[in-house]
Protein backbone atom coordinates (compact mmCIF):
# COMPACT_ATOMS: atom_id res chain seq x y z
CA UNK A 1 0.00 0.00 0.00
CA UNK A 2 1.40 3.74 -0.54
CA UNK A 3 2.50 5.73 2.09
CA UNK A 4 0.47 8.96 1.56
CA UNK A 5 3.60 10.95 3.40
CA UNK A 6 5.55 9.19 0.09
CA UNK A 7 3.75 11.53 -2.36
CA UNK A 8 4.93 14.76 -0.17
CA UNK A 9 7.99 15.33 -1.85
CA UNK A 10 7.19 14.67 -5.89
CA UNK A 11 4.58 16.68 -4.99
CA UNK A 12 6.23 19.64 -3.65
CA UNK A 13 8.26 19.19 -6.74
CA UNK A 14 5.16 19.64 -9.04
CA UNK A 15 4.21 22.41 -7.34
CA UNK A 16 7.44 24.08 -7.50
CA UNK A 17 7.32 23.91 -11.68
CA UNK A 18 4.04 24.98 -11.58
CA UNK A 19 4.72 28.13 -9.76
CA UNK A 20 7.65 28.38 -11.89
CA UNK A 21 5.64 28.44 -15.05
CA UNK A 22 3.28 31.07 -12.99
CA UNK A 23 6.12 33.02 -12.37
CA UNK A 24 7.11 33.28 -16.08
CA UNK A 25 3.65 34.30 -17.22
CA UNK A 26 3.55 36.77 -14.83
CA UNK A 27 6.47 38.51 -16.82
CA UNK A 28 4.21 40.03 -19.37
CA UNK A 29 1.19 41.34 -19.03
CA UNK A 30 -0.65 39.54 -21.53
CA UNK A 31 -0.63 36.74 -19.36
CA UNK A 32 0.30 38.05 -16.16
CA UNK A 33 -3.55 37.00 -14.72
CA UNK A 34 -3.34 33.79 -15.79
CA UNK A 35 0.27 33.80 -14.10
CA UNK A 36 -1.05 34.67 -11.04
CA UNK A 37 -3.97 31.33 -10.79
CA UNK A 38 -1.21 28.70 -11.59
CA UNK A 39 1.16 30.49 -8.65
CA UNK A 40 -2.18 30.51 -6.74
CA UNK A 41 -2.75 26.72 -7.91
CA UNK A 42 0.39 26.09 -6.41
CA UNK A 43 0.14 26.91 -3.38
CA UNK A 44 -3.52 25.60 -3.18
CA UNK A 45 -1.98 22.18 -3.69
CA UNK A 46 1.31 22.90 -1.87
CA UNK A 47 -0.91 23.60 1.49
CA UNK A 48 -3.30 20.76 0.76
CA UNK A 49 -0.10 17.87 0.48
CA UNK A 50 1.14 19.74 3.49
CA UNK A 51 -1.86 17.94 5.81
CA UNK A 52 -0.40 14.75 4.65
CA UNK A 53 2.68 15.23 6.94
CA UNK A 54 3.07 12.41 9.16
CA UNK A 55 2.40 12.86 13.05
CA UNK A 56 0.52 16.50 12.17
CA UNK A 57 -1.70 17.27 15.13
CA UNK A 58 -4.17 20.17 15.93
CA UNK A 59 -5.89 19.95 12.71
CA UNK A 60 -8.60 22.18 14.42
CA UNK A 61 -6.30 25.03 14.98
CA UNK A 62 -4.92 24.73 11.40
CA UNK A 63 -8.28 25.45 10.31
CA UNK A 64 -9.46 27.78 12.44
CA UNK A 65 -6.30 29.84 10.93
CA UNK A 66 -6.81 29.20 7.77
CA UNK A 67 -10.40 30.22 7.50
CA UNK A 68 -9.50 33.40 9.33
CA UNK A 69 -6.44 34.12 7.30
CA UNK A 70 -7.93 32.96 3.93
CA UNK A 71 -11.30 34.86 4.65
CA UNK A 72 -9.58 38.69 5.69
CA UNK A 73 -7.06 37.93 2.97
CA UNK A 74 -9.86 37.36 0.19
CA UNK A 75 -11.89 40.10 1.23
CA UNK A 76 -8.88 42.69 1.43
CA UNK A 77 -7.56 41.17 -1.88
CA UNK A 78 -11.57 41.82 -3.56
CA UNK A 79 -11.95 45.52 -1.96
CA UNK A 80 -8.15 47.01 -2.15
CA UNK A 81 -7.73 49.77 -5.15
CA UNK A 82 -5.50 49.37 -7.58
CA UNK A 83 -3.52 52.57 -6.26
CA UNK A 84 -3.55 50.69 -2.84
CA UNK A 85 -1.81 47.86 -4.02
CA UNK A 86 2.23 48.31 -2.60
CA UNK A 87 0.28 48.22 1.36
CA UNK A 88 -1.24 45.28 1.11
CA UNK A 89 1.93 43.80 -0.68
CA UNK A 90 2.97 45.07 2.10
CA UNK A 91 1.23 43.77 4.84
CA UNK A 92 0.77 40.21 3.21
CA UNK A 93 4.71 39.95 2.83
CA UNK A 94 4.86 41.11 6.54
CA UNK A 95 2.85 38.30 7.16
CA UNK A 96 4.81 36.14 5.66
CA UNK A 97 8.00 37.43 7.21
CA UNK A 98 6.04 36.81 10.91
CA UNK A 99 5.45 33.20 10.15
CA UNK A 100 8.64 32.51 9.06
CA UNK A 101 9.69 34.09 12.09
CA UNK A 102 7.00 32.09 13.84
CA UNK A 103 8.66 28.80 12.53
CA UNK A 104 12.01 29.31 13.27
CA UNK A 105 10.58 29.68 17.04
CA UNK A 106 8.93 26.79 16.81
CA UNK A 107 12.17 24.97 15.51
CA UNK A 108 13.96 26.73 18.22
CA UNK A 109 12.20 25.28 20.98
CA UNK A 110 12.12 21.64 19.67
CA UNK A 111 14.89 19.50 19.91
CA UNK A 112 16.84 20.91 16.60
CA UNK A 113 20.70 20.03 15.41
CA UNK A 114 23.98 22.74 15.45
CA UNK A 115 23.64 23.37 11.77
CA UNK A 116 19.06 23.72 11.88
CA UNK A 117 19.18 25.80 14.92
CA UNK A 118 21.89 28.43 13.30
CA UNK A 119 19.33 28.30 10.06
CA UNK A 120 16.42 28.79 12.64
CA UNK A 121 18.08 31.95 13.81
CA UNK A 122 19.38 33.75 10.91
CA UNK A 123 15.75 32.63 9.55
CA UNK A 124 14.18 34.03 12.81
CA UNK A 125 16.39 37.28 12.44
CA UNK A 126 15.54 38.26 9.18
CA UNK A 127 11.40 37.17 9.20
CA UNK A 128 11.15 39.12 12.12
CA UNK A 129 13.06 42.38 10.52
CA UNK A 130 10.55 41.80 7.40
CA UNK A 131 7.47 41.31 9.44
CA UNK A 132 7.97 44.98 11.49
CA UNK A 133 9.34 46.53 8.70
CA UNK A 134 7.00 45.74 6.78
CA UNK A 135 4.09 46.69 9.30
CA UNK A 136 5.95 50.60 9.14
CA UNK A 137 5.44 50.71 5.30
CA UNK A 138 2.01 49.39 5.02
CA UNK A 139 1.13 52.19 7.48
CA UNK A 140 3.35 54.83 6.01
CA UNK A 141 1.84 54.12 2.85
CA UNK A 142 -1.67 53.74 4.06
CA UNK A 143 -1.52 57.23 5.63
CA UNK A 144 -1.48 56.42 9.29
CA UNK A 145 1.49 57.23 10.17
CA UNK A 146 3.67 60.37 8.52
CA UNK A 147 5.32 59.10 5.44
CA UNK A 148 8.25 61.49 5.92
CA UNK A 149 11.66 60.23 7.27
CA UNK A 150 11.66 59.52 10.61
CA UNK A 151 15.10 60.70 11.83
CA UNK A 152 17.27 61.30 15.02
CA UNK A 153 20.56 62.13 15.98
CA UNK A 154 22.65 59.07 16.13
CA UNK A 155 19.99 56.44 14.23
CA UNK A 156 22.19 54.55 12.24
CA UNK A 157 23.98 54.02 15.30
CA UNK A 158 21.36 52.75 17.28
CA UNK A 159 20.34 50.60 14.56
CA UNK A 160 23.69 49.48 14.23
CA UNK A 161 23.59 48.53 17.88
CA UNK A 162 20.31 46.84 17.98
CA UNK A 163 21.01 44.49 15.35
CA UNK A 164 24.38 43.82 17.02
CA UNK A 165 22.62 43.44 20.33
CA UNK A 166 19.98 40.78 18.11
CA UNK A 167 22.72 38.62 16.72
CA UNK A 168 24.98 38.39 19.52
CA UNK A 169 21.45 37.02 21.88
CA UNK A 170 21.21 34.71 18.44
CA UNK A 171 24.34 34.02 18.93
CA UNK A 172 24.00 33.21 23.26
CA UNK A 173 21.12 30.70 21.84
CA UNK A 174 23.02 28.18 19.99
CA UNK A 175 25.41 27.99 23.32
CA UNK A 176 22.30 27.70 25.35
CA UNK A 177 19.53 25.35 23.74
CA UNK A 178 16.37 24.46 25.06
CA UNK A 179 17.01 22.05 27.26
CA UNK A 180 18.84 25.29 29.37
CA UNK A 181 15.48 26.48 30.06
CA UNK A 182 16.88 29.71 32.23
CA UNK A 183 19.36 31.15 29.89
CA UNK A 184 17.11 29.97 26.97
CA UNK A 185 13.67 31.37 28.16
CA UNK A 186 15.52 34.79 28.32
CA UNK A 187 17.82 35.18 24.84
CA UNK A 188 14.24 34.07 22.96
CA UNK A 189 12.40 36.66 23.30
CA UNK A 190 15.44 39.06 23.51
CA UNK A 191 16.76 37.92 20.18
CA UNK A 192 13.06 38.23 18.55
CA UNK A 193 11.96 41.70 20.14
CA UNK A 194 15.56 43.19 19.30
CA UNK A 195 14.89 41.68 15.70
CA UNK A 196 11.56 43.19 15.18
CA UNK A 197 12.88 46.64 16.72
CA UNK A 198 15.83 46.78 14.12
CA UNK A 199 13.28 45.82 11.85
CA UNK A 200 11.36 48.34 12.69
CA UNK A 201 14.16 51.71 13.03
CA UNK A 202 15.25 50.06 9.62
CA UNK A 203 12.07 51.29 7.97
CA UNK A 204 11.53 54.77 10.11
CA UNK A 205 13.99 56.85 8.28
CA UNK A 206 12.67 55.88 4.97
CA UNK A 207 10.21 58.06 2.96
CA UNK A 208 6.68 57.01 1.13
CA UNK A 209 8.78 57.18 -2.22
CA UNK A 210 10.67 55.24 -1.42
CA UNK A 211 8.90 52.63 0.34
CA UNK A 212 7.88 50.30 -2.63
CA UNK A 213 11.57 50.03 -3.21
CA UNK A 214 11.46 48.64 0.40
CA UNK A 215 8.95 46.73 0.52
CA UNK A 216 10.22 45.09 -2.68
CA UNK A 217 13.33 43.87 -0.50
CA UNK A 218 11.74 43.15 2.56
CA UNK A 219 9.93 40.87 0.16
CA UNK A 220 13.50 39.42 -1.16
CA UNK A 221 14.13 38.85 3.02
CA UNK A 222 11.11 37.30 3.82
CA UNK A 223 12.00 34.94 0.96
CA UNK A 224 15.39 34.29 2.03
CA UNK A 225 14.01 33.74 5.61
CA UNK A 226 11.22 31.01 4.76
CA UNK A 227 13.78 29.51 2.00
CA UNK A 228 16.06 29.14 5.51
CA UNK A 229 12.89 27.71 7.93
CA UNK A 230 12.59 24.98 5.20
CA UNK A 231 15.92 23.40 5.41
CA UNK A 232 15.72 24.03 9.71
CA UNK A 233 13.24 20.96 9.57
CA UNK A 234 14.37 17.70 10.65
CA UNK A 235 13.87 16.61 7.10
CA UNK A 236 14.13 19.30 5.04
CA UNK A 237 10.95 21.02 3.67
CA UNK A 238 11.76 20.96 -0.14
CA UNK A 239 8.58 23.42 -1.18
CA UNK A 240 9.45 25.87 1.29
CA UNK A 241 13.16 25.45 0.16
CA UNK A 242 12.53 26.94 -3.71
CA UNK A 243 9.45 28.86 -3.31
CA UNK A 244 11.84 31.05 -0.82
CA UNK A 245 14.92 30.91 -3.26
CA UNK A 246 12.57 32.20 -5.52
CA UNK A 247 10.98 34.49 -3.87
CA UNK A 248 14.26 35.74 -2.55
CA UNK A 249 15.69 36.17 -5.86
CA UNK A 250 12.93 37.66 -7.50
CA UNK A 251 12.31 40.04 -4.96
CA UNK A 252 16.16 40.78 -5.11
CA UNK A 253 16.41 41.37 -8.59
CA UNK A 254 13.24 43.44 -8.16
CA UNK A 255 14.69 45.87 -5.94
CA UNK A 256 17.87 46.42 -7.47
CA UNK A 257 15.74 46.68 -11.28
CA UNK A 258 13.83 49.73 -9.27
CA UNK A 259 16.64 51.34 -7.77
CA UNK A 260 18.13 51.66 -11.00
CA UNK A 261 15.32 52.79 -12.53
CA UNK A 262 15.27 55.59 -9.69
CA UNK A 263 19.28 56.29 -10.08
CA UNK A 264 19.52 55.02 -6.30
CA UNK A 265 21.64 52.61 -5.00
CA UNK A 266 20.51 50.33 -2.20
CA UNK A 267 22.32 51.64 0.62
CA UNK A 268 21.10 55.24 -0.05
CA UNK A 269 17.58 53.81 -0.11
CA UNK A 270 17.80 52.63 3.39
CA UNK A 271 20.02 55.16 5.36
CA UNK A 272 20.06 58.22 3.25
CA UNK A 273 16.53 59.57 3.82
CA UNK A 274 15.55 60.56 1.34
CA UNK A 275 12.41 63.09 1.35
CA UNK A 276 13.58 64.51 4.72
CA UNK A 277 14.98 67.82 3.29
CA UNK A 278 14.18 68.12 -0.34
CA UNK A 279 11.43 70.54 0.49
CA UNK A 280 13.31 72.52 -2.28
CA UNK A 281 13.74 75.92 -2.48
CA UNK A 282 14.72 78.17 -5.29
CA UNK A 283 14.68 75.36 -8.03
CA UNK A 284 15.66 77.93 -10.58
CA UNK A 285 11.81 77.41 -11.21
CA UNK A 286 10.95 80.38 -13.46
CA UNK A 287 7.88 81.87 -15.25
CA UNK A 288 4.08 80.94 -14.56
CA UNK A 289 1.58 77.96 -15.10
CA UNK A 290 0.07 78.65 -18.58
CA UNK A 291 -3.53 76.89 -18.61
CA UNK A 292 -5.60 75.59 -21.44
CA UNK A 293 -9.46 74.64 -22.05
CA UNK A 294 -10.19 71.52 -23.18
CA UNK A 295 -11.93 72.93 -25.97
CA UNK A 296 -8.36 74.26 -27.06
CA UNK A 297 -6.49 71.46 -25.98
CA UNK A 298 -8.78 69.19 -28.41
CA UNK A 299 -7.45 71.25 -31.36
CA UNK A 300 -3.75 71.23 -30.77
CA UNK A 301 -4.30 67.17 -30.37
CA UNK A 302 -6.14 67.07 -33.70
CA UNK A 303 -4.35 69.33 -35.93
CA UNK A 304 -0.50 67.12 -34.65
CA UNK A 305 1.24 64.49 -36.65
CA UNK A 306 2.41 62.69 -33.88
CA UNK A 307 1.01 62.42 -30.11
CA UNK A 308 2.75 60.74 -27.13
CA UNK A 309 0.86 59.63 -24.27
CA UNK A 310 2.86 60.12 -21.04
CA UNK A 311 0.61 57.98 -18.52
CA UNK A 312 1.57 58.54 -14.42
CA UNK A 313 0.28 58.18 -10.98
CA UNK A 314 -2.38 60.37 -11.04
CA UNK A 315 -4.27 58.34 -14.30
CA UNK A 316 -4.50 55.52 -11.80
CA UNK A 317 -5.87 57.85 -9.19
CA UNK A 318 -8.33 58.86 -11.52
CA UNK A 319 -8.75 55.09 -12.92
CA UNK A 320 -8.69 57.23 -16.25
CA UNK A 321 -7.23 54.23 -18.49
CA UNK A 322 -10.68 53.28 -20.73
CA UNK A 323 -10.77 57.00 -21.63
CA UNK A 324 -7.08 57.05 -22.71
CA UNK A 325 -7.78 54.05 -25.06
CA UNK A 326 -10.68 55.82 -26.44
CA UNK A 327 -8.88 59.10 -27.15
CA UNK A 328 -6.02 57.24 -28.37
CA UNK A 329 -8.61 55.49 -30.47
CA UNK A 330 -10.24 58.60 -31.78
CA UNK A 331 -7.06 60.32 -32.91
CA UNK A 332 -5.67 57.48 -34.42
CA UNK A 333 -9.00 57.97 -36.54
CA UNK A 334 -8.22 61.27 -37.68
CA UNK A 335 -4.82 60.20 -38.65
CA UNK A 336 -2.62 61.06 -35.97
CA UNK A 337 0.14 58.88 -34.95
CA UNK A 338 -0.51 57.75 -30.59
CA UNK A 339 2.57 56.15 -28.76
CA UNK A 340 2.67 55.26 -25.58
CA UNK A 341 5.70 56.52 -23.90
CA UNK A 342 6.26 54.07 -20.15
CA UNK A 343 8.79 54.86 -17.49
CA UNK A 344 9.82 51.50 -15.57
CA UNK A 345 8.78 53.90 -11.77
CA UNK A 346 5.42 55.71 -12.98
CA UNK A 347 2.93 55.07 -10.91
CA UNK A 348 3.48 53.45 -7.32
CA UNK A 349 4.96 49.95 -8.38
CA UNK A 350 6.20 48.49 -11.15
CA UNK A 351 4.42 47.65 -14.32
CA UNK A 352 1.92 50.04 -12.89
CA UNK A 353 1.26 51.32 -16.28
CA UNK A 354 1.18 48.45 -18.59
CA UNK A 355 -1.33 46.69 -16.42
CA UNK A 356 -3.80 49.66 -16.45
CA UNK A 357 -3.38 50.24 -20.09
CA UNK A 358 -3.50 46.22 -20.66
CA UNK A 359 -6.75 46.06 -18.69
CA UNK A 360 -8.32 48.89 -21.08
CA UNK A 361 -6.64 47.22 -23.60
CA UNK A 362 -4.37 48.93 -25.39
CA UNK A 363 -2.21 46.75 -27.57
CA UNK A 364 1.22 46.16 -26.31
CA UNK A 365 3.10 47.03 -29.35
CA UNK A 366 1.96 51.06 -28.91
CA UNK A 367 3.21 51.31 -25.72
CA UNK A 368 7.28 52.35 -25.95
CA UNK A 369 9.98 52.26 -22.84
CA UNK A 370 11.80 55.57 -22.24
CA UNK A 371 15.52 54.23 -23.67
CA UNK A 372 12.86 52.98 -27.21
CA UNK A 373 11.02 56.42 -27.68
CA UNK A 374 13.59 59.16 -25.77
CA UNK A 375 15.09 60.36 -28.90
CA UNK A 376 11.52 60.99 -30.45
CA UNK A 377 10.53 64.00 -28.03
CA UNK A 378 12.11 66.88 -29.94
CA UNK A 379 10.43 65.81 -33.54
CA UNK A 380 6.87 65.13 -31.31
CA UNK A 381 4.13 67.61 -32.07
CA UNK A 382 2.37 67.02 -28.84
CA UNK A 383 3.02 65.42 -25.71
CA UNK A 384 -0.13 64.35 -23.40
CA UNK A 385 1.05 64.11 -20.10
CA UNK A 386 -1.62 61.92 -17.62
CA UNK A 387 -1.42 62.30 -14.16
CA UNK A 388 2.86 62.06 -14.11
CA UNK A 389 5.03 64.27 -12.39
CA UNK A 390 8.28 63.28 -11.28
CA UNK A 391 8.99 61.07 -14.00
CA UNK A 392 9.10 63.46 -16.65
CA UNK A 393 10.66 65.94 -14.00
CA UNK A 394 13.52 68.18 -15.95
CA UNK A 395 15.17 68.81 -12.47
CA UNK A 396 16.47 64.89 -13.11
CA UNK A 397 19.24 66.83 -14.96
CA UNK A 398 19.88 69.40 -12.60
CA UNK A 399 23.02 68.75 -10.31
CA UNK A 400 22.01 69.16 -6.69
CA UNK A 401 18.25 68.72 -7.36
CA UNK A 402 17.53 65.31 -5.52
CA UNK A 403 16.17 63.43 -8.15
CA UNK A 404 19.35 64.48 -9.99
CA UNK A 405 20.50 61.57 -12.17
CA UNK A 406 17.23 59.98 -12.33
CA UNK A 407 16.64 58.68 -16.49
CA UNK A 408 13.51 60.41 -16.83
CA UNK A 409 11.36 60.82 -20.04
CA UNK A 410 12.24 64.25 -21.93
CA UNK A 411 9.14 65.61 -22.49
CA UNK A 412 10.10 69.09 -22.83
CA UNK A 413 12.09 68.85 -25.56
CA UNK A 414 8.78 68.09 -27.57
CA UNK A 415 7.23 70.93 -29.49
CA UNK A 416 4.44 70.99 -27.18
CA UNK A 417 3.16 69.85 -24.23
CA UNK A 418 -0.18 69.70 -22.30
CA UNK A 419 -0.10 68.25 -18.59
CA UNK A 420 -3.35 66.86 -17.47
CA UNK A 421 -3.67 67.17 -14.07
CA UNK A 422 -5.83 68.49 -10.60
CA UNK A 423 -4.03 71.56 -9.78
CA UNK A 424 -0.43 72.36 -8.32
CA UNK A 425 -0.13 68.83 -6.27
CA UNK A 426 3.59 68.30 -5.93
CA UNK A 427 4.98 64.30 -7.37
CA UNK A 428 5.73 61.61 -4.69
CA UNK A 429 9.26 62.76 -4.64
CA UNK A 430 7.72 66.07 -3.44
CA UNK A 431 9.93 67.87 -5.36
CA UNK A 432 9.15 71.06 -7.49
CA UNK A 433 8.54 70.98 -11.45
CA UNK A 434 9.30 73.41 -13.79
CA UNK A 435 8.25 71.37 -16.92
CA UNK A 436 5.09 73.18 -16.11
CA UNK A 437 6.41 76.49 -15.90
CA UNK A 438 7.90 76.21 -19.90
CA UNK A 439 6.92 78.29 -22.59
CA UNK A 440 5.71 74.95 -24.34
CA UNK A 441 3.96 73.64 -21.84
CA UNK A 442 0.02 74.17 -21.42
CA UNK A 443 -1.59 73.28 -17.77
CA UNK A 444 -5.16 71.26 -18.55
CA UNK A 445 -6.88 71.08 -14.87
CA UNK A 446 -9.01 68.67 -13.48
CA UNK A 447 -9.45 65.04 -12.62
CA UNK A 448 -7.89 63.35 -15.48
CA UNK A 449 -10.89 61.19 -16.38
CA UNK A 450 -13.01 64.23 -16.42
CA UNK A 451 -10.91 65.86 -18.44
CA UNK A 452 -9.96 63.17 -21.28
CA UNK A 453 -13.94 62.52 -21.32
CA UNK A 454 -14.34 66.84 -21.93
CA UNK A 455 -11.17 66.34 -24.72
CA UNK A 456 -13.15 63.44 -26.12
CA UNK A 457 -16.14 65.53 -26.46
CA UNK A 458 -14.55 68.71 -27.86
CA UNK A 459 -12.72 66.60 -30.42
CA UNK A 460 -15.58 64.86 -31.86
CA UNK A 461 -17.13 68.29 -32.88
CA UNK A 462 -14.91 69.20 -34.62
P1 LIG B 1 3.90 61.34 -9.37
O1 LIG B 1 3.54 60.69 -8.09
O2 LIG B 1 5.24 61.97 -9.48
O3 LIG B 1 2.83 62.46 -9.75
C1 LIG B 1 1.49 62.16 -9.88
C2 LIG B 1 0.75 63.43 -10.26
O4 LIG B 1 -0.56 63.05 -10.58
C3 LIG B 1 0.68 64.43 -9.12
O5 LIG B 1 1.53 65.52 -9.37
C4 LIG B 1 -0.81 64.82 -9.05
O6 LIG B 1 -0.93 66.25 -9.18
C5 LIG B 1 -1.42 64.12 -10.27
N1 LIG B 1 -2.73 63.53 -9.97
C6 LIG B 1 -3.12 62.87 -8.86
N2 LIG B 1 -4.40 62.51 -8.96
C7 LIG B 1 -4.84 62.93 -10.16
C8 LIG B 1 -6.07 62.86 -10.84
N3 LIG B 1 -7.15 62.26 -10.29
N4 LIG B 1 -6.17 63.40 -12.07
C9 LIG B 1 -5.11 64.02 -12.62
N5 LIG B 1 -3.92 64.13 -12.03
C10 LIG B 1 -3.78 63.58 -10.81
O7 LIG B 1 3.70 60.24 -10.50
P2 LIG B 1 4.72 59.61 -11.53
O8 LIG B 1 4.00 58.43 -12.08
O9 LIG B 1 5.24 60.65 -12.46
O10 LIG B 1 5.96 59.16 -10.66
C11 LIG B 1 5.94 58.02 -9.81
C12 LIG B 1 6.71 58.31 -8.55
O11 LIG B 1 6.59 57.18 -7.66
C13 LIG B 1 8.20 58.52 -8.80
O12 LIG B 1 8.72 59.42 -7.87
C14 LIG B 1 8.76 57.13 -8.54
O13 LIG B 1 10.12 57.15 -8.23
C15 LIG B 1 7.90 56.72 -7.35
N6 LIG B 1 7.95 55.29 -7.20
C16 LIG B 1 7.40 54.47 -8.13
C17 LIG B 1 7.56 53.11 -8.01
C18 LIG B 1 7.07 52.16 -9.04
O14 LIG B 1 7.43 51.00 -8.97
N7 LIG B 1 6.27 52.60 -9.99
C19 LIG B 1 8.25 52.53 -6.89
C20 LIG B 1 8.80 53.48 -5.99
C21 LIG B 1 8.61 54.80 -6.13
P3 LIG B 1 -2.25 66.98 -8.63
O15 LIG B 1 -2.34 66.64 -7.18
O16 LIG B 1 -2.01 68.43 -8.90
O17 LIG B 1 -3.40 66.43 -9.40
Amino acid sequence: MVEFSSLIDPVYIATVVIFIIGLQRMSHPSTARSGIVWAGAAMLIATIVTFLTPGLSSFALMAIAIVIGGGLGYIAAKRVSMTDMPQMVAIYNGMGGGAAAGIAAVHLLGTTTAVTSVLAVVGGLIGAVSFSGSIIAFMKLQGWMRPRPITFTGQQFVNMAVLALAVACGVLLLGHPAWVPAAFQFYLPAFFLLSLGFGLLMALPIGGADMPVVISLFNALTGIAVGLDGFSFPTPNYAMVIAGIIVGAAGSLLTLLMARAMNRSIPNILFGAFGATEEETGTGVQGSMKPIEADDAAVMLAYSDTVIIVPGYGMAVAQAQQKVKELADLLESRDVGVKFAIHPVAGRMPGHMNVLLAEAGISYDRLYDRDEINQEFPDTDLVLVIGANDVVNPAAHRQGSPLYGMPVLDVEQAKNVIVLKRGAGKGFAGIENDLFYRDNTRMLYGDAKETIGLLIQALKKL
